[in-house]
């Protein structure tokens, strides 16, 4: 149980790579040996899940433009909806390469 729990603690708290020190996972610089923090666990990025999100939207919309074909489904209106979200989808991609860079 003690064991258990110290590997529990372990995995919360951060370790220096270079000297193995215990870091608080706020901290972003070794208090011992001042070299930098890797993130262990970086929070799933908020610019990644809208790119996902406008993606799914976009193809909806691609494929409610070809439903509206033969439909009674405004085509002008999915095809302005799909236009936007390419667009927006277009932004996002560029935002998000331009952050990895
Ligand atoms: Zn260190």
């Amino acid at each position: 149980m003690g064991r258990c729990l110290e590997r529990a603690l372990d995995n919360i708290m951060e370790h220096c790579l270079q000297c193995n020190s215990t870091l608080t996972p706020q901290e972003k610089e070794c208090f011992t040996c001042g070299s930098a923090v890797q993130e262990r666990n970086p929070k799933p990025d908020f610019g990644q899940r809208f790119q996902t999100a406008v993606k799914f939207l976009f193809i909806g919309s691609a494929i409610t433009m070809v439903a509206s074909v033969f439909t009674d489904l405004s085509f002008i209106k999915s095809f302005a909806a799909t236009v936007v979200l390419f667009l927006v989808k277009n932004s996002a991609d560029n935002m998000c390469e331009s952050k990895k860079r």
